[in-house]
């Protein structure tokens, strides 16, 4: 599903289907011009695409933000998901834990940040719901990646954080291990039954399986590296 490569970008992970791929090279807050050149260089290079990047100054927030194509790169306000029905367009979202929800389609593509705060505020339904109001849009024929990120098998949290879900997902305590001291959170699980009630085929909801806080990571974690670490780049094109 997923290949490990050696690129001018550093380590990436790249699908084998589409063109959604996540970096590993340091790139905390916003991006430089350089970082930009070298990213559209390998779309450019492996997937053959021309495309502009969008990313956006992210909040924990749930606002979802249409992106254009662009001269070069730019970065949208507070929001924490991009779609956009343009081609030659890539959407890029920063993650060190936090989960990124990308989906591609016939004629869209859409990226989320979905940290635990982000998916308390079911930020994952909102970015469909933009897209199904203003594009053509059929889940069932869409593809979801679930991509890096803290997994249950490191997700400890108090009991404050898992109030926040329960009071907005029915069932909750399904997705909450309480084997140890302190309860695991498992955001994956609840995302992927996220998707598929909005219709997502099995199938075609791919988990990348990969923990940024587990041992032998090549991700960034801010669980592992705190405030000053660096960040994963969760990228699609069209
Ligand atoms: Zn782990």
């Amino acid at each position: 599903m997923f290949s490990i490569e050696q690129t001018s970008l550093g380590r990436v992970v790249v699908s084998q289907r589409d063109p959604v791929f996540y970096t590993t090279r340091d790139i905390s807050g916003r991006l430089d011009a350089d970082a930009v050149a070298v990213i559209r260089n390998f779309i450019r290079g492996r997937f053959g695409i021309e495309a502009s990047l969008s990313t956006c100054t992210q909040v924990h927030g749930a606002i979802v933000q249409k992106a254009e194509r662009n001269g070069s790169w730019r970065e949208c306000d507070s929001c924490d998901a991009l779609w956009t029905a343009d081609r030659g367009v890539a959407l890029g979202i920063k993650v060190a834990d936090c989960l990124p929800v990308t989906i591609v389609a016939d004629e869209v593509i859409a990226n989320v940040h979905s940290g635990w705060r982000g998916a308390v505020q079911k930020i994952t339904a909102a970015a469909i719901d933009a897209v199904q109001h203003s594009a053509h849009f059929d889940p069932a024929a869409a593809r979801a990646y679930l991509g890096p990120t803290i997994r249950a098998c490191c997700f400890e949290v108090g009991e404050e954080v898992v109030d926040q879900f329960s009071a907005r997902y029915e069932g909750m305590e399904r997705y909450v291990d309480r084997s140890g001291s302190k309860p695991h959170v498992d955001v994956v699980a609840l995302t992927v039954d996220l998707l598929r009630n909005r219709g997502f085929a099995e199938g075609s909801i791919v988990d990348s399986g990969l923990c940024t806080r587990c041992e032998g990571s090549i991700f960034h974690s801010y669980r592992r590296d705190g405030k000053g670490g660096g960040r994963n780049l969760a990228i699609v094109a069209q």
